[in-house]
Formats: C-alpha cells, structure tokens, sequence
C-alpha cells in the first residue's frame, strides 16, 4: 500500500531528512586516506544522536552499523569496521539515515578520497546527475517508470550500467514502503505518482557490467566484473509544487 504524507507529516520528515543529510555531510568531510569506516560511522552515530534522532539503519534485519560504507567495487551495505582503511583514490560510497519523530530520512553519496582517477570521477559525476534526472520526473500525475528510465537512459548513455537486483522505495514511517523506484524501466509504465509521495530515489551505477552478488558477509554488495560503482540517493516528496528533495543539510 503506497502511504500518502499530510503537511504535517511532511514537515516532521523534513526534520529526519535534514538529520540524515547532516550526518551525511560529516562523514563526507571526514573521508580521507588513513580513516577507517568504524570511524566514519562514529561520527555519523554521534551526530544522529546529538539532534534527538535514532539511526534508522543499525539494527535494520541485524545491519549493526549506522552507515553503510561501501568502497569501489563495493556497490551498498558494506559494513563499517576498524580493519578497513580507506586509502588514496578509493571512491567511498556512504547510505545511512535517521529516524525522527517516527519518521524516515535516507540519503546516500559517493566520496573521493584524495586523488582519484578520472574515470572514478566520472563515473561519480554521471551517476549523481543520473540522481537528479531521477528526482525531475517525480512529478504529479507521471509514473515510477518516468523516473527509472530517467535515470537508466542517462547513465546507459555515458557507457555504465545500472544495478537492477537493488532498487529505491517509499519512504515514511517505515524505512522501506511501497512503491518500489527502479533505475531502469519505460516511461509512462508502472504506479501513478501523485503529491504526497515520499521516495528514496537512489541509482547505483557500474562502470562496468550491471551484474552483483553479495559476500559471505551476507550483506556487503559487489561488482560481479569487480568494476568501480557508485551511489547516491534523496529522500524526495511529490508535491503541488514539483519534486521537493528533503534531504538538504543545513
Ligand atoms: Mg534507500
């Protein structure tokens, strides 16, 4: 069932969304070479916790950190540890978010740290423009197809492939609601959209070939040809108005 949002309850998630973005920006400005991801989900703990919110991830089917950090070929949920340090031209993919009053926020980015080659950078480029192709057709009255094809014909044309075994969704007083949000699909296909809508819009792009599997770990997610692969996601909510992105730091 595809929850609709009141004003009201917008506003309460503008406020998880705001938290979710926050922490995002910190660890953003924390990756560097030498870090390790524990300390990056530290940060990102202690921030969620300072503004009053719970992080919404830990503990999410067992997911026992706040952020999944996710680095090169490693697409999502790659979990935070002290033995992984991040070195010199790794690109560091970063999703968490931060439930408040009841309410949702996830947002996601991919970070360089120190130099990283132009194909990295690329790749990073292309796939958060892809994001924003996503959020211009989360309009009223389009379809979720409108979006995934936004996004898939974006990023197919630069050469990359999308990542179809993971896709985005709903958001609200679950982490995860209906409508599934592909990032691939034909326009004018799929669920109506209409205002008061809330999704987590989220492309994870290979540079190489769109296949995954996932580590014995039972949760990191990898490139099946080991390619670089990238991610980034908003929390964004249909209105009268057009796409509104809520997860905007302050
Ligand atoms: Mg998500």
């Amino acid at each position: 069932m595809i929850i609709l949002k009141t004003g009201r309850e917008l506003s309460v998630m503008k406020e998880a969304c705001r938290i979710s973005a926050g922490a995002l920006k910190l660890i953003g400005s924390a990756v560097e070479p030498g870090v390790t991801t524990a300390e990056l989900d530290r940060l990102a703990e202690k921030y969620i916790l300072s503004e009053g919110a719970k992080p919404n991830f830990k503990n999410y089917n067992g997911f026992p950190a706040t952020a999944c950090i996710s680095i090169n070929n490693e697409v999502i949920h790659g979990i935070p540890s002290h033995k992984r340090v991040i070195k010199a031209g790794d690109i560091v993919s970063v999703d968490l978010g931060a439930l408040f009053e009841g309410y949702h926020g996830d947002n996601a980015a991919t970070f360089a740290a120190g130099d990283i080659s132009p194909e990295a950078k690329r790749l990073m480029d292309v796939t958060k423009e892809s994001l924003y192709e996503g959020i211009k057709m989360a309009r009223h009255g389009g379809r979720i197809g409108d979006i995934s094809h936004a996004v898939q014909s974006y990023v197919e044309a630069k050469g990359y492939s999308v990542v179809r075994q993971f896709v985005g969704h709903g958001i609200g007083t679950s982490l995860h609601e209906a409508p599934e949000v592909p990032n691939f699909g034909n326009p004018g296909r799929g669920v109506r959209l209409v205002s008061g809508m809330t999704l987590a819009i989220e492309p994870m792009i290979n540079m190489g070939k769109s296949g995954v599997r996932t580590l014995a770990d039972n949760w990191t997610v990898v490139t099946l040809d080991n390619s670089l692969s990238a991610h980034f996601e908003h929390t964004v909510a249909i209105t009268p108005d057009g796409p509104q992105i809520l997860t905007i730091a302050d």
